[in-house]
């Protein structure tokens, strides 16, 4: 297979739901799958300096700077993995980190293909980070009552621990919600006069949303 030059982008407030549906997105396509959040976490596991530096800013559920976040983000795509496409998600949060992503995509061939916006209501977002579980080997999500493990506190997929989130605690939820509506909500303007929008039901279940989102699939 040849190297991707393609990109969507997974776009939505903090628990719209993007994880899931990037999990199911590389299974069916084998798109490869870019969280900067995962990034950051996994920098904060390794106690590495961006992992210092960002500390901060995720516990408070504000973002990460601008240019420290596009650095992490092209260092990740330079790395140039043989796939159809690659799913960013977590990226871009902010205007600039849009401009900066458009010139990343440029210096390293990849053409965005699409923007998919996953559309939910705060109050389902509270409800539903509330009881997020994740897999701390390899990031699955779970929820307490909407999608169980199998085994409580075990993953379904590769059996490791799930643990819950230390931003997804009431306090920093709410944070990272204003973070959403005045830093990241902007992009949904932008990415509609770009031509590059599609918006897709969040609050129906995964199944159905995995399913508008293959019907964008298809035509881009
Ligand atoms: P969420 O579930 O809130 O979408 P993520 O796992 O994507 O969470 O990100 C967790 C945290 O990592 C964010 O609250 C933010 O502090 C930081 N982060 C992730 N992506 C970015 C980004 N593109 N720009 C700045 N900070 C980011
Ligand atoms: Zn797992």
């Amino acid at each position: 297979m040849a190297k991707a030059n393609k990109a969507y982008v997974l776009f939505g407030a903090p628990g719209s739901g993007k994880g899931t549906q990037a999990e199911q997105l590389v299974k069916h396509y084998g798109f490869v799958h870019v969280a900067t959040g995962d990034l950051f976490r996994e920098n904060l596991k390794q106690n590495t300096p961006l992992g210092q530096l960002a500390k901060g800013y995720m516990e408070k559920g504000a973002l990460v700077p601008d240019d420290v976040t596009a650095r992490m983000l092209k260092e990740r795509l330079q790395r140039g993995d043989e796939a159809p496409a690659y799913l960013l998600d977590g990226f871009p949060r902010t205007l600039p980190q849009a401009q900066m992503l458009e010139e990343i995509l440029r210096e390293l061939g990849i053409r965005l293909a699409a923007v998919i916006f996953i559309q939910t209501s705060d109050d389902l977002i509270v409800r539903r980070l509330g009881g997020r579980l994740i897999c701390k080997a390899c990031q699955t999500p779970y929820h307490k009552t909407n999608r169980p493990p199998k085994k409580e506190g075990i993953c379904d997929r590769c059996g490791g621990e799930l643990y819950q989130r230390a931003d997804d605690n009431p306090d920093t939820v709410r944070a990272r919600l204003a973070t959403f509506h005045s830093q990241t909500a902007p992009l949904i303007e932008y990415y509609k006069k770009a031509g590059l929008l599609h918006p897709v039901n969040g609050e129906i279940s995964a199944e159905q949303t995995l399913q508008e989102i293959s019907e964008i699939l298809k035509k881009y």
